[in-house]
């Protein structure tokens, strides 16, 4: 089968046990192409008989994946990695047909999924355990981590194909089955995920895709035999995720919203950070869990930086993502555009000073495509629902703050922490941003901070419910759990038994 497959207008499906398979709940809905407004294909909708079928075949392959060497895993993840090589532009543009995101943003979206197939690539030396020598006399101690059993991923729409990578590649190569529930609104990418893994040489049921909505979700989170829930999407599913699975017993690592901060000091380079907050506010049409959507200007910057993100940001080439020059896409569905519009009209009865209105922007040769402008608010203060509420889309919101302090402490006072920048020449500033800032995520002259594979990526306060963040080691860690070993042979064993702890001897 070939990415055509699912570019075509056929019925978008599960993929169990190692093939699409239809779904038996007779319910489906539309998956649009946001650029044109038109229903590209439909999307089956799993059953709970579906679901506990992924969940079966799971279950059934796992131990013998988790009997494979390590070694053996990396090999088939080292397939996978040369297959998406050679078909990252078929997953880009098929990111960007039901996203709407630029088709170069969706080439970075599939490189830095990748990076993590690459980062799974090195599991026998992420697994090798620790071990000590002698604890007590004749005695060795050493901890190994193995793998879960079933572990379930739920992803938002905003990155179809690098969020599941976020999740897959790491449970798969310590030697857990996955289940991947993806976003209803853009789902392709998943099955191809799916064919590629298989053609790698992966066992039938170790990845399994169940499309669907809250029925799939809340089937996962009740089956017992699934052990593990990552989730990444809207703060409250996040904390739903976060209870339901904890009270059924289940590790999980819930990734929630976000409203990110870009402070600009009065000594950076503004140009530099015009540049950042274009690029961070309006790429992706904001639809980045770490895309800038509020500018804290402190000192004087806001008189010399609003007039020049007024202007770039009414110049935004907004197009049909395939096209070459296209700087930013259209919004997902009708439904988010519109509810994006609405927070615009929520800003100006707030009273906060709309200086670039996105509002009915219409792409000429796409009138029903799902299209806003590029949003600019100045003087947002913190009360405002504008401040305080994701929106998700392209509308960026001007704070000003007299001094470095006040602008820390509106950072630290809002409820998300996932990222955050600041813009600076003075390397103090910059040492005591990234120590005192309440954030998971700091960029120091870099706007988008997301982790690199092996750094590990996740939010504080209301962005990441769990502990541990996603990919990176502590990706291997939420995977595993830790076993301890400790040793004696005969030849050492003391004779009589011991009632007092032992200690070492
Ligand atoms: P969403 O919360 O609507 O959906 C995410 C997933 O949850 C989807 O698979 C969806 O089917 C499922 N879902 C939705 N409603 C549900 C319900 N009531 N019960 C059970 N499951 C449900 O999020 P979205 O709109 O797809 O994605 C955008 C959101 O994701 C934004 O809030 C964004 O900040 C966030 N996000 C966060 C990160 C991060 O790393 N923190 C990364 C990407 C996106």
């Amino acid at each position: 089968m070939s990415a055509s497959a699912y570019t075509s207008t056929a019925d978008i499906t599960h993929f169990i046990h190692g093939k699409p398979q239809a779904a038996s709940s007779g319910r489906s809905q539309a998956v649009y192409n946001p650029a044109t407004g038109a229903v590209a294909r439909q999307l089956q909708l799993a059953s709970a008989e579906d679901v506990n079928a992924a969940v079966a075949s799971a279950q059934a392959a796992f131990p013998a994946w988790a009997d494979a060497p390590p070694l053996r895993r990396a090999r088939v993840m080292q397939n996978f990695l040369v297959l998406l090589n050679q078909h990252k532009d078929e997953l880009a543009a098929m990111i960007t047909a039901e996203h709407g995101k630029v088709f170069s943003d969706a080439q970075g979206e599939v490189a830095r999924g990748i990076d993590v197939v690459e980062f799974a690539c090195g599991v026998p030396q992420l697994l090798k355990g620790d071990y000590t020598e002698q604890v007590s006399t004749g005695i060795d101690n050493w901890t190994m981590r193995q793998p879960l059993g079933v572990v379930a991923g739920i992803t938002p729409f905003n990155f179809p194909f690098m969020v599941p990578m976020w999740m897959a590649p790491v449970a798969i190569a310590t030697g857990n089955a996955f289940i991947l529930k993806p976003s209803e609104r853009d789902p392709s990418p998943s099955v191809f995920i799916g064919e590629l893994f298989k053609r790698a040489g992966l066992p039938d049921g170790i990845f399994n895709v169940v499309q669907g909505d809250k029925l799939a979700v809340d089937t996962l989170l009740n089956h017992p035999d699934v052990k593990a829930i990552s989730f990444v999407g809207s703060t409250p599913i996040a904390q739903y995720i976060y209870e339901t699975g904890a009270r059924n017993g289940k590790r999980v690592q819930a990734l929630g919203g976000a409203k990110n901060h870009m402070v600009v000091m009065p000594d950076a380079d503004i140009d530099q950070a015009v540049d950042a907050l274009i690029g961070a506010a309006y790429g992706s049409a904001g639809e980045r869990c770490m895309a800038i959507s509020v500018a804290v200007l402190v000192g004087d910057v806001a008189d010399k930086i609003i007039p020049k993100l007024a202007e770039r940001a009414k110049q935004l080439k907004i197009k049909n993502g395939m096209e070459s020059d296209a700087e930013m896409g259209p919004i997902v569905t009708r439904e988010a555009r519109d509810r994006i519009e609405n927070y615009i009209g929520i800003g100006v009865e707030e009273g906060a000073k709309l200086v670039v209105d996105g509002r009915g922007h219409k792409v000429a040769g796409h009138e029903a495509g799902f299209f806003t402008g590029g949003t600019l608010f100045d003087h947002v203060t913190p009360q405002m629902r504008i401040y305080k509420e994701e929106i998700f889309g392209p509308v960026l919101a001007c704070v000003r703050a007299h001094d470095f302090a006040e602008a820390v402490k509106l950072v630290n006072d809002h409820e998300y922490g996932n990222g955050v920048a600041c813009y600076t020449s003075d390397g103090n500033v910059a040492r005591e941003f990234a120590r005192r800032i309440q954030v998971g995520m700091v960029g120091i002259n870099v706007p988008i901070p997301v982790p690199m594979a092996w750094h590990g990526f996740g939010g504080w306060k209301r962005s990441l419910f769990g502990d541990m963040h996603a990919y990176g080691e502590e990706g291997v860690r939420f995977y595993t759990k830790q076993k301890s070993v400790m040793q004696r042979w005969p030849a050492s064993v003391a004779k009589g038994a011991e009632f007092a702890m032992p200690t070492s001897k």
